[in-house]
């Protein structure tokens, strides 16, 4: 337990439809392992939010549930995946979302990091879920505009109707969680993201988790298949 956040961790890829628990799940493997948390959604968000060219151009896609076109990601995620705080290891939420993305990470990471690091190779993770369940998921979903704080108010509901339990701040319901967009973004995973976990699975690199139980069980099987493919991969301390 002691070394944690010492030894690498490696790439870790959370596969699965939105509303799976991508972004709870990867929050816990951040706290145990003491890696970055990398969301595309988040760094997207971000560039709307700043004005850049890019969250010029993607403002409307992401408004419509719709995917922003490959060549766009490749720079912002390479830059992040550069930054010095991913040189441990790094967990993916919502990258990669098309085949020709997975295809452009396995090369990006042979390239740069295994050149450089003793990085442990990818593990990814599928969170399968009930269908119906998603749209629960979905549709109850919060966040804490303040402190990032995630809720459901179906699973997950904070202590106080729509406040944030931690500082009071009225949750927050994100755009695209409304029931129209809800549906183009689960068509969208549907046609796109599918053949993501086609291509890993391919590979035998895919370990499916059952991502309908409590966030704490999900969370437990997760930390497994991360620790098993740590001790696999026997890198010394770093
Ligand atoms: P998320 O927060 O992961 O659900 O992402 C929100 C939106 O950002 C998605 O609906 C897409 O429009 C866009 N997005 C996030 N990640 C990607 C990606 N890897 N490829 C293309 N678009 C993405
Ligand atoms: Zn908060």
């Amino acid at each position: 337990m002691a070394n944690e956040t010492a030894r690498s961790v490696g790439p870790v890829i959370l596969l699965g439809p939105p509303g799976a628990g991508k972004g709870t799940q990867a929050k816990q493997i951040v706290e145990r392992y003491g890696i970055p948390q990398i969301s595309t959604g988040d760094l997207l968000r971000e560039h709307v939010a700043r004005g850049s060219s890019l969250g010029v151009e993607a403002k409307a896609i992401m408004a419509r549930g719709e995917l922003v076109p490959d060549e766009l990601m490749y720079g912002m995620v390479a830059q992040r995946l550069r930054e010095p705080d991913c040189r441990r290891g790094f967990v993916l939420d919502g990258f990669p979302r098309t085949a020709a993305q997975a295809g452009w990470l396995d090369a990006f990471l042979e390239q740069e990091l295994f050149e450089n690091s003793e990085m442990c190779p990818p593990v990814v993770i599928q969170l399968v879920v009930d269908y119906t369940q998603l749209l629960l998921r979905l549709t109850g979903r919060r966040s804490c505009p303040t402190c990032g704080r995630l809720y459901n108010i179906h699973f997950q509901p904070p202590r106080v109707d729509e406040l944030c339990d931690w500082d009071g701040t009225p949750l927050i319901t994100r755009n695209d969680d409304r029931s129209e967009v809800i549906t183009e973004r689960l068509t969208a995973y549907e046609k796109q993201t599918r053949p993501v976990v086609d291509y890993y699975r391919v590979q035998q690199r895919l370990v499916p988790v059952n991502a309908d139980q409590t966030v704490i069980e999900v969370t437990a099987q997760i930390f497994g298949v991360i620790d098993s493919h740590r001790s696999e991969c026997r890198l010394p301390a770093k």
